[in-house]
């Protein structure tokens, strides 16, 4: 009997010790560790600068994030900062985190209340966060959501338009929703979201926790997008495993966090801001990223080609290393299937495989994903070399 509460319906899998791509289980069965890169996507499992830092870290400082000047906290602002559209940088431990701190930003700056965000996003878990996420099976249950979120339909301009008022303070989208089935904004969408924003003087957040530091092949996916959000958020990745989250503003929201305004006692604690530091410096290279897209393209190659032939497949989509498959039929027995076969994936909603590898994947590691996922979906053994 676990004395855990039952929030996770768990994988029969007990995880032992984990290597790069591959994760391996307490009977010592491997598995090639196609989830891991929803949180330690860059640099694969117990990557050697990673752990080099975090041990330095350990044996030298382990405190509070909020009372003295952190050395490491102030490089890896700076860092992030600088790579992105925002200027100033608070840390958190988590996503949710990050929204909420995003927004209160929002809120406390404008003076206003109302945010739209978009139908089928994840944003979170908290009262906040969750009051965001546009999914009502997240809500059921729970009481009143913040009254002051509306939901706007993805790619579709007019529905966002329609929602703003003189209270709206800003507008929050993900770049691909990953909880919400892999699914892209597009080109025009992003333009034209860019000019309400300017019209209308809203603030645009990009929740990047799934899509951030290299998942896309970009540093951040609004870059596709040519976008220049106000506030973006992020987490998941920028810990390669490590709890950690980060908000990033502009300079023009400054003013609004003074000393009081937020805060967290973990946020950019030092062993957080070792790990970050080591991944930045990883992946916010060019070539690093150029792999990055180039190995999201072959893998594509490789699914099209594996997948071909089969009937369940609706669509493949994908963003750098960020990948969904849409099925006609439900995939959760694939999921169950390619897990007996040696490969970890998720499920985004009923009908999608969600595949995050971690960044350093092989191209051998991705053909061989294929090759598993078309003998689980594609009822075949076509073999992709
Ligand atoms: N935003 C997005 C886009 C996410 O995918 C997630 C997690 N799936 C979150 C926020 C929440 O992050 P966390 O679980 O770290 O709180």
């Amino acid at each position: 009997m676990s004395s855990l509460f039952p929030t996770y319906q768990r994988w029969e899998l007990s995880a032992k010790s984990a290597k790069g791509c591959t994760l391996v289980d307490t009977n010592g069965k491997e598995y090639l560790d196609f989830v891991g890169g929803i949180a330690v996507c860059n640099l694969g499992h117990c990557h050697p600068n990673v752990v080099d830092a975090l041990v330095k870290q350990a044996e030298t400082l382990w405190h509070v994030s909020n009372l003295f000047q952190i050395e490491g906290q102030e490089k890896a602002a700076s860092v992030l900062a600088e790579q992105s559209s925002g200027d100033y940088v608070f840390f958190c431990n988590s996503g949710t985190e990050a929204n909420e701190a995003a927004i209160k930003l929002a809120r406390k700056h404008t003076g206003k209340n109302h945010i739209i965000s978009l139908a089928n996003s994840f944003h979170g878990r908290t009262l906040g966060s969750m009051a965001a996420t546009g999914q009502s099976k997240i809500h059921e249950g729970f009481g009143t959501m913040l009254p002051s979120f509306t939901y706007a339909k993805l790619n579709d301009i007019q529905s966002v338009q329609e929602q703003i008022s003189s209270e709206t303070a800003a507008i929050m989208i993900e770049v691909v929703q990953g909880e919400g089935g892999v699914r892209s904004i597009d080109q025009t969408f992003a333009t034209q979201l860019k000019e309400l924003c300017e019209e209308h003087e809203l603030l645009l957040i990009v929740d990047e926790v799934q899509t951030g530091i290299g998942r896309t092949g970009k540093r951040f996916g609004y870059e596709h997008f040519h976008l220049s959000p106000d506030i973006i958020t992020v987490a998941k990745g920028l810990g390669n495993g490590f709890p950690v989250g980060a908000m990033i503003g502009k300079e023009h929201l400054k003013a609004a966090f003074q000393p009081g305004s937020h805060g967290s006692t973990f946020g950019g604690n030092p062993l957080a801001m070792a790990v970050v530091n080591a991944v930045l410096e990883t992946v916010f290279d060019e070539s690093f990223l150029a792999q990055v897209e180039e190995k999201g393209k072959k893998f594509q190659g490789y699914l099209q080609e594996a997948l071909q032939q089969s009937a369940a497949v609706k669509e493949i989509r994908s963003l750098g290393l960020i990948t969904g498959i849409e099925c006609h039929e439900p995939v959760a027995a694939f999921i169950t299937k390619a897990r007996e076969l040696g490969l970890l994936v998720l499920p985004a909603g009923p009908n999608v495989i969600r595949i995050l590898p971690p960044l350093v994947v092989t191209e051998e590691e991705l053909q061989q994903a294929a090759n598993i996922l078309a003998q689980v979906v594609g009822h075949t053994t076509a073999t992709v070399h």
